[in-house]
């Protein structure tokens, strides 16, 4: 079959299990696979950050480059533990950096990020059109703003190559100021309001944006919201413009990574047939975390961003209410400090229902969906969102804002849908407070009717949350613009 040839290039600044802050390294860790499942070749171009060099099981040098923001770099030829090939651009004057790839201690965002992600995307735009080792690809995908230069670049070079750029988050935008144009060596007439000009600023996910062939973002709402005033930050028109070169195409997660019947995280492994090991997994935690152990005490978690995008200061409001009513929370996350703040302080007050790690853990997220019995995702906007994925699989029930992704992935317990046996959760719009607090009554409630709860839990079991379906979309995609 024709595909089998497809090869494709991803363009991102991370790949779990190598470096991750969030969701999108999440997808170039799992999409890949089911794409090469389906036909595809897949490479991915990371910088090559320490924690990406250490973290290759194999790596050879494919090229070396004379002029990589004014130094020498190399291109390491590796593949992961999971068996994807992946070329990271060693290039320490631009990518020693251990902690956040993209801010620095204070929060703030990392001096030098324009020439680190431009030279980042130069040399990915070249890769892909063969310029550097001897593979031409067909399609150049990139993620977020970090690789959005490089469609740019490629239209800049004359390259057939395809580009597809996927929006992870609209709201990470890659600002500098205008100056940084004339050191990113693109043509004069780039600058413009139909390029990479922004408000008298230079946005190097704007420059994707108009110069790449096509526009996936990770949610089918999502792609709708961003097309309004109020959801597009500003390239509300321009994404609009795009008519059908702009869809939405679901997130999955990684059924290996996250699996109740085999994750070595979780103190007892369970599956949809028997939830005995979920059980354990809830007491296990309750009893890590200083809660008190009570099956019957309705046991909610968060994971996550601590940010307003969160919503999670609105939940930072309810902290009293849940443990006045008998439930407990578990949060892991870390962000705002006056949201980190509230949390740390509700634990102090109810420290027997409420109980904040604050940091950043895996396996502890492993165990917080294990043990809970629902999720708290009040997101006010969110593209996709992976937590309530997680959580369902792990069932674990999702309580979300009706927005994004979570709108198309959890379906609302209200009496119709328990009725049909396709409730997976509780949304609430709009997104604000009073709402935030009926939802979690109405959590409260169907949990209190065992066989109700149960049967929500059984439907988020049931979910198909893998990659197979939305793989295939990727690849029709890719196919129709290649042809
Ligand atoms: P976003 O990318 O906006 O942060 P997503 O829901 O798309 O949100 O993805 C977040 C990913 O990061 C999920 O895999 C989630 O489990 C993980 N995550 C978020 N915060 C933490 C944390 N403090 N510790 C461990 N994993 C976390």
């Amino acid at each position: 079959m024709p595909q089998t040839s497809l090869k494709v290039l991803f363009v991102a600044s991370e790949m779990f299990p190598l470096i991750k802050t969030g969701g999108l390294a999440d997808v170039v860790g799992a999409l890949p696979r089911a794409l090469n499942a389906a036909g595809a070749k897949v490479t991915v171009f990371l910088p090559g950050f320490p924690k990406v060099l250490r973290g290759l099981e194999t790596s050879r040098t494919l090229a070396r480059l004379t002029d990589v923001g004014g130094r020498k770099a190399a291109l390491i030829k590796g593949r992961t533990a999971s068996g994807i090939d992946v070329i990271a651009l060693d290039a320490p004057h631009l990518f020693n950096i251990d902690g956040n790839p993209y801010l620095d201690d204070s929060g703030n965002d990392r001096a030098g990020n324009d020439i680190r992600y431009a030279e980042f995307s130069r040399i990915a735009a070249r890769l892909a059109s063969g310029d550097i080792g001897r593979v031409k690809y067909d399609i150049l995908h990139a993620h977020d703003w970090q690789a959005g230069l490089a469609p740019a670049y490629l239209k800049a070079a004359g390259s057939p190559v395809k580009s597809v750029l996927t929006v992870h988050n609209l709201a990470f935008q890659g600002l500098f100021p205008k100056e940084t144009f004339n050191g990113l060596g693109l043509p004069d007439d780039f600058y413009g309001p139909d390029g990479l000009e922004y408000w008298n600023k230079v946005s190097f996910l704007k420059a994707a944006i108009a110069y790449c062939d096509h526009i996936t973002t990770v949610s089918p709402s999502y792609a709708l919201e961003i097309q309004s005033d109020a959801g597009g930050m500003g390239f509300g028109g321009m994404l609009r413009a795009k008519g059908a070169a702009l869809s939405g195409i679901l997130n999955g997660i990684d059924l290996d990574v996250w699996n109740p019947e085999t994750d070595p995280d979780i103190p007892a492994n369970f599956g949809a047939e028997d939830l005995a090991g979920k059980v354990k997994c809830k007491a296990a935690l309750q009893t890590s975390l200083g809660l008190t152990v009570d099956p019957r005490a309705p046991l909610f978690c968060v994971v996550s961003r601590l940010t307003t995008q969160k919503g999670l200061d609105l939940l930072a409001d309810m902290t009293d209410y849940i443990a006045l009513t008998g439930g407990q929370l578990a949060l892991l996350g870390s962000g705002d400090s006056a949201i980190e703040d509230a949390f740390l302080a509700a634990a102090k007050k109810h420290p027997t229902q409420i109980a904040v790690t604050i940091g950043y853990n895996e396996p502890l997220a492993h165990r917080l969906q294990a043990g809970s019995d629902a999720i708290f995702i009040p997101s006010r906007f969110e593209p996709c969102g992976l937590t309530q994925l997680c959580a369902m699989r792990y069932g674990c029930v999702p309580v979300v804002g009706r927005t994004g992704g979570l709108n198309d992935t959890v379906i609302d317990a209200n009496p119709m849908a328990l009725q049909d046996g396709v409730a997976t959760g509780i949304q609430f719009y709009p997104i604000d407070g009073h709402n935030l607090y009926a939802a979690i009554k109405r959590a409260f409630d169907a949990y209190a009717e065992q066989e109700t709860w149960n049967r929500i839990v059984d439907n988020c079991l049931a979910q198909d949350v893998g990659w197979d379906a939305s793989a295939q979309k990727y690849m029709q995609l890719y196919q129709g613009l290649a042809d």
